[in-house]
């Protein structure tokens, strides 16, 4: 646990460390507040996951997300910032300073910024949490190396489905993305590449209704929504890409929250609780890139600034 020469009282405490809680972190830093980091489970966040991102600017030939992460960290620590390998489990907002328990202590904040990002959902099959890590898989920058020559199948229409699907042709020998529609969400880039591409099918109006086998995925049930035909096909691995959902149940009740449980912020961060803010996924269900998670981390940090300032007057 952090000591900043004032026990565990920080001025700003970051709940996350992807694009948005790095971000923040560096303009806390530079802004010669001391923010301390809480990692929680992901370092980098969902970016670090990513093999390759080709949308943030000042990489005109693209950056490993891993690699973004680090790139990240490194630059809120060169000004001051404590990146702490903790997980922040218990929050409470009803006084000040806020008190923040973790897996190894607690700490007390003067201000809070919340970005603890997002989680991939679950199609909620059978058979799929049984055989999760045994074919089915929600990363592919972790696990496409293990289908080396194999038949992998990708469920989801959006730009994630699109772009993993493309990076595991890379091992695959072939991959078979699934939709339930016949129209996708995915970016004309996108969509271009992977039809084009001549390891990758498509099956549309189709969804995943069982994932089949005993020690590892061999199978899969579809049903065709349009006609109600259910076939099997065989696969060795099944990659779901359909979306996200915010991790903030931990501020269930003491924030306000939209009903799919993004929290409320308005244009300046600031959630219902004063000297609390809230960015990237945890807060936003419309963009969700690491240059507006980036961009929200930054606007957090500079209005827990002048929080800060103006109460010190
Ligand atoms: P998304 O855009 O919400 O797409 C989710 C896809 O999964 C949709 O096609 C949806 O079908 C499908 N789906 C949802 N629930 C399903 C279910 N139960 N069974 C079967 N299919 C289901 O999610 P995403 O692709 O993760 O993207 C999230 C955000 O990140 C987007 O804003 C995206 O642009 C952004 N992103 C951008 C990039 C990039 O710029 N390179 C890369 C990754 C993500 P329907 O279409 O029928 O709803």
């Amino acid at each position: 646990m952090s000591n900043n020469g004032n026990g565990n009282h920080v001025k700003v405490l970051v709940l996350g460390a992807g694009p948005a809680g790095l971000s923040a972190a560096l303009y806390a830093a530079r802004a010669e507040l001391a923010p301390v980091v809480l990692t929680g489970m992901q370092l980098g966040g969902q970016a670090a996951l990513t093999h390759t991102i080709e949308n943030y600017p000042g990489f005109p030939e693209g950056v490993g997300g891993a690699q973004l992460g680090e790139l990240f960290q490194k630059q809120a620590e060169h000004f001051g910032a404590k990146v702490e390998y903790d997980l922040a489990n218990e929050v409470d907002f009803s006084q000040r300073p806020y008190k923040v328990k973790t897996d190894s202590g607690e700490y007390k904040a003067d201000t809070v910024i919340i970005s603890t990002g997002a989680s991939p959902l679950h199609l909620e099959v059978p058979g799929e949490v049984e055989l999760t890590g045994r074919g089915v898989s929600y990363c592919a920058t972790c696990d496409g190396w293990f289908f080396k020559d194999k038949k992998v199948v990708i469920v989801g229409g959006g730009d994630s489905a699109f772009e993993e699907a493309l990076f595991i042709t890379r091992y695959a020998s072939s991959v078979t993305l699934i939709h339930r529609r016949d129209e996708f969400r995915a970016g004309a880039i996108l969509q271009k590449r992977a039809t084009e591409h001549p390891k990758m099918n498509f099956i549309l109006n189709t969804v995943v209704t069982e994932v089949l086998g005993s020690d590892k995925m061999e199978a899969l049930k579809l049903k065709n929504v349009k006609t109600g035909e259910e076939t099997i096909f065989e696969a060795d691995g099944l990659f779901i890409f359909i979306g996200h959902k915010p991790n903030t149940e931990m501020f269930q009740g003491r924030l306000d929250m939209s009903d799919l449980g993004y929290i409320k912020v308005n244009d300046k961060m600031e959630t219902s609780a004063p000297g609390v803010y809230a960015a990237g996924e945890a807060a936003d269900p419309h963009f969700r890139q690491v240059i507006t998670s980036a961009g929200m981390g930054a606007a957090a940090a500079i209005q827990a600034t002048r929080f800060l300032e103006a109460e010190e007057g």
